[in-house]
């Protein structure tokens, strides 16, 4: 992404909904309501689409909509209005903004050759960093909340949103959280009624198109802790649970 797509209004609302997740998640104290909330989400949501495109094909939308709800009916509270959408972008990525909304990148859906249970894996993730509430944690980390909510709504010039949102874009939620969505993600995967083992196919796949094109790979997931790692703990956590399945290795 060029710099200049970092000051997009997109991104400034994702800074007040990743507050608003901030103060709900790690304070104990709310801001704003949880309506409000949903709502900003919502908004930072609207904004990252407007800029990206939405994807109306009638299959991958299909697909969504059904592992979502799948996914939605097991996962734990606090509940949110999960709501699953395809992006009309070709990268290999999802992401999930607070409140609900979840986006599946286009490109995700070839790369895993729309395998449904390997896409269960991903929503089951994505959905764990909103349920979880994670954003916070990667708020504190890498800004300091004061320091955020001068920036949005205090006085502020262009170059210190820049700073501050590839700051946080640059980062991840950090080792154990993303550990953690990778092993809840198995829990609602296998609740789901989708075989867990899959997430050992999707974890293949993201280190054979990070070898072979890393520009192709979004940063989201490149900032993630490397894929051996997380593919050597989900083995472990399938082994612990003693689930088996197609992807099951010897
Ligand atoms: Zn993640």
């Amino acid at each position: 992404m060029k710099p200049s797509v970092f000051l997009t209004r997109a991104w400034l609302w994702l800074l007040v909904a990743l507050v608003v997740v901030s103060v709900a998640g790690c304070k104990g104290k709310r801001l704003l309501s949880r309506d409000e909330e949903i709502r900003l989400g919502r908004q930072a949501g609207d904004d990252f689409e407007r800029e990206h495109g939405r994807d109306w094909d009638h299959r991958r939308n299909g697909i969504l909509q059904r592992i979502g709800q799948r996914i939605e009916n097991v996962a734990e509270p606090p509940d949110y209005p999960y709501d699953f959408r395809v992006l009309a972008d070709d990268a290999v990525n999802a992401v999930a903004f607070p409140g609900g909304r979840i986006y599946f990148y286009r490109g995700i859906f070839n790369a895993l050759g729309y395998d449904e249970n390997q896409l269960a894996w991903v929503a089951g993730h994505e959905v764990t960093h909103i349920s979880r509430q994670h954003a916070c944690r990667r708020i504190e980390r890498s800004l300091g909340y004061e320091l955020v909510i001068q920036l949005i709504f205090g006085k502020d010039t262009a170059g210190e949103i820049a700073g501050v949102v590839a700051a946080l874009v640059l980062q991840d939620y950090g080792r154990d959280k993303e550990f953690e969505a990778d092993r809840i993600g198995l829990e609602y995967t296998q609740a789901a009624g989708y075989d867990p083992t899959a997430a050992l196919a999707v974890l293949q796949k993201f280190s054979e198109i990070q070898g072979k094109d890393p520009s192709d790979f979004a940063l989201l997931f490149m900032t993630h802790p490397g894929n051996t790692a997380r593919s050597d703990a989900v083995e472990r956590y399938l082994r612990q649970r003693g689930w088996t399945g197609r992807y099951s290795r010897p």
